[in-house]
């Protein structure tokens, strides 16, 4: 007798489902993304015990006929696509024809659904993959799955299910994913009878986040609409303010095609396009839609789709970065002018406070040029008591100074809130800023060193650096490679001290790397000159007038990135005179 047999389909649906659904939440996704293939407007999903006793998918999607409901649970049946060729093209969520039939090999599964046009639902039990019964049943146009005793007879799978609040942490941070992907869906969400959360259908993506997560975060969200036409690609959805930051990751959220899905290409170049726009450590807050041909992304990678891969992971990147980059950079011009703009339209957006979180509607106004040094820095870095800033601009200050608190402060009254500007932090953004532009407008004279420095440098630090070395000795170094991973330093720009050069090229290659994929290569370098720059700005044990402060913050407002300090700190925080109103309550 031949060893080799063909799998029953009952033994190969539960080998398939220990890749499909490896916990309930995969279960919850399968048929919920069904449900939303189903052309469903209301979803609600309930469940027990993490969802390993019981879970419920209801929808009012298009049903099924009795041929089709049994078809359907049948291995690789499915009702969108018929060819392998077809994989490349998929627009719907479930393609695979695997989820119901795994779902109900390894669970007690009860499946009930009605299609337009039929006078009677149908009725389907499965107990661990066989067939129980099947009959006629009462109920609307939709569909109906229960799932009782999830991996029940598949005790080395239950082993490695983690706690229910975990599990249930998982189902209901996905659905509300879910419920972000399709606003125009109703859900809602009961664990073990209580609602977990509910959302009538949105009109729009930031309706639905206030649903979901509050109006205050929803406020906090700025719109992204960016197309390239030569690609194709699209970017929308909400990303957080200039300045907004969480301490977790939960709400960067990003979509292929309307599919919530984790990608580090994604994660990395939004964390990117925020350098230096909110605290280091910190994530920004972030609803992403990308579009693009299904065939550029291949969802096939993994069973239960968690991961895409990009057939051009780089060219992805770059557009996400810059759709953000410039989304970012548009609505720090916009909220700009409140520093120059004239007084009655302060007032208007003072007594507005509902404007917050709208579209930004101000006029785009030019900047002012920020007084600049027009000769390049000492080979010490400006390192004054005072600050020096630009002059006051002759409009009346947007924000005024009401008091200096602990020598570290400055209290500010502003048409937005009240803010407590960082003075430290605020002195090193303006110097940064103001030395960065200085050096870009004409190129350092360079020091020979009596002694070239040998460096050495791991491989990919050594790859990292070898990629800008042009650059790098274009603006006053030269650094030349004498073997693998081995450079000498034989000239440093005259600002800085030969005994840093070491040190200072290693923080040039690290940041180099850390944001290898930034637009533009120069600027990091200039970045790191200015931090090196900036070492030695305003300290508690100085001293700075209200008149200083005062200034201070104005050169503040001019800044290309005013929110971080060059250390990605904190340079100012605000609190809105409408969050005021919230913690005394409306009149
Ligand atoms: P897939 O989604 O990959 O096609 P599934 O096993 O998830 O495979 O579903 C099999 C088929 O059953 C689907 O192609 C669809 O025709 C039908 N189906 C599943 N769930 C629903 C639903 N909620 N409403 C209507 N039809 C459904
Ligand atoms: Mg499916």
């Amino acid at each position: 007798m031949s060893s080799i047999r063909i799998l029953s389909d009952r033994v190969a649906n539960q080998i398939a489902a220990g890749e499909v659904i490896e916990r309930p939440v995969a279960v919850v996704k399968e048929l919920v993304e069904n449900s939303i293939d189903a052309g469903a407007t209301r979803i609600e999903v309930e469940f027990r015990n993490g969802g390993k006793s019981y879970i419920r998918i209801e929808d009012n999607g298009k049903g099924m006929s009795p041929d089709d409901a049994l078809l359907s649970l049948e291995r690789h049946a499915t009702s969108k696509i018929r060819e392998a060729a077809d994989l490349n093209e998929v627009s719907s969520f479930g393609f695979r024809g695997e989820a119901l039939p795994s779902i109900a090999s390894v669970s007690r599964f009860t499946l009930r659904t009605r299609a337009e046009g039929w006078e009677h639902g149908t009725e389907i039990k499965i107990n661990g993959g066989k067939l129980i019964e099947k009959k006629d049943c009462g109920m609307p146009v939709g569909t109906v799955i229960e799932v009782a005793q999830l991996f029940n007879s598949v005790p080395a799978r239950r082993k490695f299910l983690k706690t229910d609040p975990t599990e249930t942490a998982h189902i209901t941070y996905n659905t509300r994913l879910f419920a972000v992907a399709h606003p125009q869906v109703a859900f809602r969400v009961l664990e073990g009878g209580r609602t977990v959360f509910q959302s009538p259908a949105c009109e729009t993506l930031r309706d639905r986040i206030a649903e979901i997560w509050g109006r205050s975060l929803a406020d906090d969200l700025i719109p992204v609409n960016v197309h390239d036409p030569k690609t194709g690609y699209r970017l929308t959805g909400l990303t957080a303010k200039p300045g907004v930051g969480r301490s977790t990751r939960r709400e960067l959220v990003t979509l292929v095609n309307r599919r919530p899905i984790d990608s580090r290409t994604l994660g990395f170049a939004v964390l990117d396009a925020y350098h230096g726009r909110i605290q280091k450590g910190r994530y920004p807050p972030a609803f992403l839609f990308l579009e693009i041909q299904p065939q550029e992304v291949d969802v096939n990678v993994h069973p239960a789709k968690r991961e895409v891969r990009f057939r051009n992971d780089g060219a992805i990147r770059r557009f996400v970065l810059g759709a953000i980059t410039d989304t970012l950079a548009a609505a720090t011009e916009a909220q700009r002018p409140q520093a120059e703009a004239p007084t009655a339209q302060r007032v208007v957006e003072s007594v507005r406070p509902s404007m917050r979180g709208s579209a930004p509607s101000m006029p785009l106004t030019s900047k002012p040029t920020p007084t600049v040094p027009t000769s390049l820095p000492k080979p010490t870095p400006v390192v004054t008591t005072n600050p020096t800033v630009p002059a006051a601009t002759q409009t009346a200050p947007a924000w005024r100074l009401i008091t200096l608190l602990k020598k570290q402060y400055g209290l500010f009254d502003t048409p937005r809130g009240l803010v407590m500007l960082h003075l430290r932090h605020a002195d090193q953004r303006v110097r940064f800023e103001r030395i960065l532009k200085s050096y870009k407008e004409s190129t350092p004279p360079s020091q020979g060193l009596l002694i070239p420095h040998p460096v050495e440098l791991e491989p990919l630090a050594s790859e990292a650096l070898l990629a800008h070395l042009g650059l790098i000795n274009a603006q006053g170094f030269q650094i030349e490679e004498f073997g693998r991973h081995f450079y000498r330093i034989e000239a440093v720009p005259a600002w800085l001290a030969p005994e840093q050069a070491e040190g200072f090229v290693r923080d040039m290659v690290d940041l180099l790397r850390q944001r290898g994929g930034a637009r533009k290569q120069s600027e990091i370098i200039w970045e790191a000159v200015a931090k090196l720059a900036v070492e030695g700005s305003y300290r508690r044990s100085d001293t700075m007038s209200e008149a200083a402060v005062q200034q201070l913050a104005e050169a503040l407002l001019t800044c290309e990135t005013p929110h971080t300090s060059p250390f990605g700190k904190a340079t100012f925080s605000e609190i809105s005179w409408s969050e005021w109103e919230r913690r005394f309550g409306k009149e």
